[in-house]
C-alpha cells in the first residue's frame, strides 16, 4: 500500500453490518490516520462510566440516535485533536443530514474538505444476518433483534439521504460489501489510490 501519505479525509458510509468498523480500521493503518467512530467513541465513554456515558447509554441500546448537539460537538472536539491534523477516517458519522451539513461547516472552516467517500452497499437481509451473527460474537448490547430494526430503519430515514448529498458532490464511490474483508478493502484501495492521485493533481 502506500507511503508517506498525508491529508487523506475519508468517509465511510453504509448500513449497519456493511463492514464500516473494519474497513475504517484497515484505512487507518494503512494510511497512518486516526480512525474516527462516532459508536466506538459513545460505547468509551458508557464503558468508563462518564457523564457523557451515562446519559447515552440508554440511547445507544434502543438503536435510537443520540441527539445531534451531543455528536457533533463531540466530532468537533475530535477533529481538531493533533492527530486529526494529516488526515481521517470518519466511520459512523454523519447519519443525517443536519450532522452532513455541520460537517460540511466545520471541514469549510479549517479548509479541509473530503477526499472520498465511500458507500458500502450491503441489502438488508445480510445486514440483519450479520449483526445476529456479532451478537453472538461480541454480545453488543444494541445487536438485539429490536434495536437492529430499528437501526435498519433509521439508516434509510434519516442516513441514506445523506447518501445523496454526498452523490451530488461527485466524490461518493459505491463499493459492494457483500464480499470478503480482503475483497472490500482492495476495492477501496483503489478508489482512494485514485482519490489522491486527483488531489496531487489538483
Ligand atoms: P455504530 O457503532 O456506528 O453502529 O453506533 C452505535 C450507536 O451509537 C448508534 O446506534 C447510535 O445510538 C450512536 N451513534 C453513533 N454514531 C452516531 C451519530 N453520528 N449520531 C447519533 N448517534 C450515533
Amino acid at each position: 500500500m502506500p507511503s508517506g501519505i498525508s491529508r487523506m479525509n475519508v468517509l465511510l458510509l453504509g448500513p449497519q453490518g456493511s463492514g464500516k468498523g473494519t474497513q475504517a480500521a484497515k484505512i487507518a493503518e494503512a494510511y497512518g490516520i486516526p480512525h474516527v467512530s462516532t459508536g466506538d467513541m459513545f460505547r468509551a465513554a458508557v464503558a468508563a462510566g462518564t457523564e457523557l456515558g451515562r446519559r447515552v447509554e440508554p440511547i445507544l441500546a434502543s438503536g435510537q440516535l443520540v441527539p445531534d448537539e451531543i455528536t457533533i460537538a463531540l466530532i468537533r472536539e475530535r477533529l481538531a485533536q493533533e492527530d486529526a491534523s494529516e488526515g481521517f477516517v470518519l466511520d459512523g458519522f454523519p447519519r443525517n443530514l443536519a450532522q452532513a451539513e455541520a460537517l460540511d461547516e466545520m471541514l469549510r472552516e479549517i479548509g479541509r474538505p473530503l477526499s472520498i467517500v465511500l458507500l458500502l452497499e450491503l441489502d438488508d437481509e445480510i445486514c440483519r444476518e450479520r449483526m445476529r451473527k456479532r451478537a453472538e460474537l461480541e454480545g453488543r448490547a444494541d445487536d438485539t433483534p429490536e434495536a437492529i430494526e430499528r437501526r435498519l430503519e433509521i439508516y434509510h430515514r434519516d442516513t441514506e439521504p445523506v447518501v445523496e448529498h454526498y452523490l451530488a458532490t461527485g466524490r461518493l464511490v459505491k463499493v459492494h460489501a457483500e464480499r470478503t474483508i480482503p475483497e472490500v478493502f482492495a476495492e477501496i484501495g483503489q478508489a482512494l489510490e485514485a482519490a489522491r492521485e486527483r488531489e496531487v493533481a489538483s
